[in-house]
């Protein structure tokens, strides 16, 4: 069985839809999709539905921006409720804080190069969630870089002096209220290693004491070292082990299944529901 629940649609920042998704998903061999869109769960209707009709099983989740001692850190949330109401208003308000960061970046650049408000707003028109790859497309648009992975390197990194943070849960919090509304928590690419900010192990045994259930060993974004520590946690914490693609479409080089959760593993996740 082949399980990739954590990819991106056109409801956030990936440039497929919900229903293309879940096509790529069968060409590329998968039994169990999801989709973890950044702070929303717009595409979770239409997934669904498409899922269904192509014989597919389909995981609803989310990818919930939080923070930590003022650095990002990325938690997917499976299967949570959205009728609780907390958690609801935890997404709404991180996309709140989103729009108006998005606005401030886009000033910044717009003092160095031709890029404007209304392009930007276009890309990320049917996305739920705006983000820096939205600024990303309209810069290339303008020709000011030539793809999202140069607007990042040149223009969008954090280190970048255009950079400017958006308001998020404390992760704690957030694994909390995610545990709450009936969802698995589970960390995403938490040795991914931008500007040297792995999440280190004190707070991931913190976050066990708060709800955690995983780790996302199993991503591109981890080198081999940062593999072998994290499965270190796994065994030590009793945490489950997911792998996943990260598929952002054409949008990023991850590609569909290149990565993945086993069933073994699965079955643990589905188990930690309540
Ligand atoms: P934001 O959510 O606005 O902070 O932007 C972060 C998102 O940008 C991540 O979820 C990634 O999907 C995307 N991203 C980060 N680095 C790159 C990159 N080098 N190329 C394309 N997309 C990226
Ligand atoms: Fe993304
Ligand atoms: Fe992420
Ligand atoms: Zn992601």
């Amino acid at each position: 069985m082949r399980i990739d629940f954590h990819t991106h649609s056109t409801a956030s920042d990936g440039t497929e839809t919900p229903a293309e998704v879940m096509r790529a998903a069968v060409a590329a061999g998968l039994d169990v999709i999801g989709l973890c869109d950044h702070d929303t769960t717009l595409g979770w209707v239409e997934a669904t539905a498409e899922a269904a009709a192509l014989g597919l099983e389909f995981v609803p989740g989310v990818e919930v921006s939080t923070r930590h001692a003022g650095r990002s850190i990325h938690l997917l949330a499976l299967w949570p409720s959205i009728d609780d109401a907390a958690f609801v208003q935890m997404l709404a308000k991180t996309r709140e804080a989103r729009v108006e960061r998005a606005r401030q970046i886009v000033s910044l650049l717009a003092e160095d190069y031709a890029l404007e408000w209304d392009s930007v707003a276009s890309k990320a028109e049917g996305a739920e969630t705006i983000g820096r790859p939205h600024i990303a497309d309209a810069l290339v648009e303008a020709g000011v870089v030539t793809t999202r992975d140069t607007a990042f390197d040149d223009l969008l990194g954090s280190d970048s002096p255009y950079y400017v943070p958006h308001y998020a849960p404390e992760v704690g919090d957030a694994v909390e209220t995610v545990v709450e509304a009936g969802g698995v928590p589970v960390l995403a690419h938490p040795g991914a290693d931008g500007r040297g900010a792995v999440v280190p192990d004190s707070l991931i045994e913190a976050l066990v004491g708060r709800g955690l259930v995983g780790l996302e060993v199993d991503h591109r974004d981890h080198s081999a070292a940062e593999r072998e520590r994290l499965v270190g946690l796994v065994v030590r914490l009793g945490l489950v082990r997911t792998g996943a693609s990260d598929y952002h479409g054409t949008g990023k080089q991850n590609r569909l299944g290149e990565n993945l959760t086993t069933p073994e593993a699965y079955a643990a996740l589905q188990a930690a529901r309540r």
